[in-house]
């Protein structure tokens, strides 16, 4: 056992004790048998939420109506979750109803794929109910039971079977693939949000290529925002080494490869509902790239662009081959005098101070002056350079 199920044991035998089953299942068992890194630990159970309730002192109903009790231990938090049904599917998506059950196989039935389906004991036994141990060794994403099914149950598994392809590096089984391109049209019922986390996650895995190339392939491409028309472009994405390593590049891969700019992709960003943070940042990063295509970066675009963005158009500019060595742009941005309008040496207290000006518009286009020339080392960032120079505009001012 890796450490976090040795400190999750416990629990187990607490349930069990308690005269339930408890199981680790899910993501955590499929990493820890490929012996990959495992994030969250979930248990599933026969015993109700109520009855997991009782077991333990300190627990949090965090999704209690799903059948999900947190039980705290030792300043770890686990998700226990009731052994359900998920029997009642409306709209192609993720039923408002689940039913609690006492069986396990029920429990794992449920499951998206074969490999998501193992439930691993107290003892060590895993429990595979679908031959997910021997999908795992051929490198298979398998739905569990009639794929065409579950992807009418909820279309979003269409989306996390291309997620886990590029994350595990894994093919997806023919039927199941097939699947996919017979209801693709689905994805139009699922939350953009909820694409949006698997889409990030397949083109952060392992092999976003093979990810990009099983969605344009299975037609996924044609029902998610802004990619239907953009044939070409993603052609061209796949012809590259495609390696983001953030959100941030992801979206400004795509960004930049649909030639959008400001405007175009703010909009291609909300569309996807993207926080506002994510949309400016990605916005910025896409501006500075159209820069380093058209050769005009200088040391204001830089500033503009703001360290996140700057860090970002550095790498994707690399996975573009533009024509700009790496880390070029992280260099001559650590280099700028000021990072932002708070780091200029001389403030507008200051310069209300000195007498220079009075309150006004004036001074908004002093300081504005200054930073500029200080972004672009005309001036030195200290106060009495800036102090002078205002002086100076002043008196050009009042001539
Ligand atoms: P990750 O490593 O990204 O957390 P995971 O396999 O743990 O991957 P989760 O989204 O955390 O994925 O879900 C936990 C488990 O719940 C899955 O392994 C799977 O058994 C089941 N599951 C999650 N989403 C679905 C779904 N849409 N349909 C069926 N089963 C699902
Ligand atoms: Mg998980």
């Amino acid at each position: 056992f890796p450490i976090e199920f040795e400190q999750a044991l416990p629990i187990l035998r607490s349930i069990e004790a308690a005269g339930f089953e408890a199981y680790f299942v899910g993501g955590s068992v499929r990493d820890t048998i490929m012996g990959r890194k495992i994030h969250d630990v979930d248990i599933a159970t026969s015993a109700y939420p109520e009855e997991v309730k009782k077991i333990f002192n300190r627990t949090v109903d965090t999704g209690i109506q799903h059948g999900t009790v947190m039980v705290l231990d030792h300043g770890n938090g686990y998700e226990v979750t009731t052994f359900r049904t998920e029997s009642t599917y409306q709209d192609y998506r993720r039923p408002d109803e689940v039913t609690f059950v006492r069986s396990l196989k029920e429990d794992l039935k449920r499951r998206d794929f074969t490999i998501n389906a193992l439930a691993l004991s107290e003892d060590g036994q895993v429990t595979d109910l679908f031959s997910g141990l021997d999908d795992m060794e051929h490198k298979l994403i398998r739905a569990v039971g009639e794929a065409e099914e579950r992807f009418n149950e909820d279309a979003l598994r269409m989306m996390r079977a291309i997620r886990f392809s590029s994350q595990l590096d894994f093919d997806i089984e023919p039927a199941t693939e097939d699947a996919i391109h017979g209801h693709a049209y689905l994805l139009e019922k699922i939350a953009i949000e909820r694409i949006h986390e698997e889409f990030v996650k397949m083109m952060l895995g392992t092999r976003p290529n093979l990810g990009l190339e099983k969605m344009i392939e299975t037609k996924l491409t044609d029902y998610v925002p802004g990619f239907k028309a953009e044939h070409l472009a993603l052609k061209k994405l796949l012809a590259l080494d495609l390696t983001p390593e953030s959100e941030i590049e992801v979206w400004t891969i795509f960004a930049y490869v649909f030639g959008y700019n400001q405007s175009t992709t703010t909009k291609f960003m909300r569309e996807w509902k993207s926080s506002n943070q994510l949309t400016e940042e990605v916005a910025r990063a896409t501006e500075l790239l159209t820069k380093v295509t058209a050769n005009k970066v200088d040391n204001l675009a830089l500033y503009q662009a703001g360290e996140v963005a700057v860090i970002a158009a550095d790498h994707v500019a690399q996975i573009f081959g533009l024509d700009v060595e790496t880390k070029v742009l992280i260099n001559q941005y650590s280099k700028l005098q000021i990072k932002s309008k708070k780091d200029l040496a001389l403030s507008a207290k200051n310069l209300l101070m000195e007498n220079v000006y009075q309150p006004g518009p004036e001074l908004g286009k002093v300081l504005q002056y200054l930073e500029e020339n200080v972004v672009n080392n005309n001036l030195n960032n200290t106060y009495d350079d800036l102090l002078a120079s205002a002086k100076a505009l002043k008196e050009e001012g009042s001539n």
